[in-house]
């Protein structure tokens, strides 16, 4: 069997066209507040599986790498520090229309901008330290999966 490019099938089934896979990550400002049972209770709700998952702890170099669409923005320094400050939890979550359901329960990216009870609204701490990061396309998930999963640890 060959599964192209490190991606084992999808776990629900080939009939539902709509299934797919999105990266998230768990940030750092998250993490040093145990919030990680929380915001996955969020995502499972949603109807969203973590589908992969484990606890890192990035070097800023590694962070600059995963966030360089980023590079010349004014705030890229920064958020390359505390995307490295702390360990996070990175994770493929699986369902269906995944990466639009995953933004949605993200909330805007600045909590002030963020819908009540999606996990900006409720735990991000500011613009830069908002908890949570995910894929916005079909083509950035699939390189950021990549990035940190191998094909034998998405288990589905
Ligand atoms: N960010 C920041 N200041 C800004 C905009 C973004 O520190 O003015 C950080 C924030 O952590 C954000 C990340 O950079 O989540 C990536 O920005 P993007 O615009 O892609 O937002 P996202 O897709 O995470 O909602
Ligand atoms: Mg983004």
């Amino acid at each position: 069997m060959d599964f192209g490019a490190g991606f084992a099938p999808l776990s629900q089934g080939e009939a539902n066209m709509a299934l797919e896979r999105t990266f998230s990550i768990i940030k750092p400002d998250a993490t040093r507040r145990n919030l990680t049972g929380k915001i996955n209770a969020k995502f499972e709700e949603a109807g969203l599986r973590i589908v992969a998952q484990k606890r890192i702890h990035m070097t800023k170099s590694q962070a600059g790498k995963f966030y360089d669409v980023h590079a010349e923005r004014p705030f890229y320094d920064e958020l390359c520090e505390f995307m490295s400050s702390a360990p996070v939890v990175v994770q493929v979550l699986e369902g269906e229309g995944a990466i639009a359901k995953n933004r949605e329960v993200m909330g805007a990216t600045n909590p002030a901008d963020a819908a009540p009870g999606t996990i900006r609204a409720e735990f991000a701490e500011s613009v830069g330290e908002n908890s949570v990061h995910g894929s916005d396309a079909p083509e950035t998930a699939a390189v950021e999966i990549a990035y940190f999963f191998s094909g034998i640890e998405l288990v589905g």
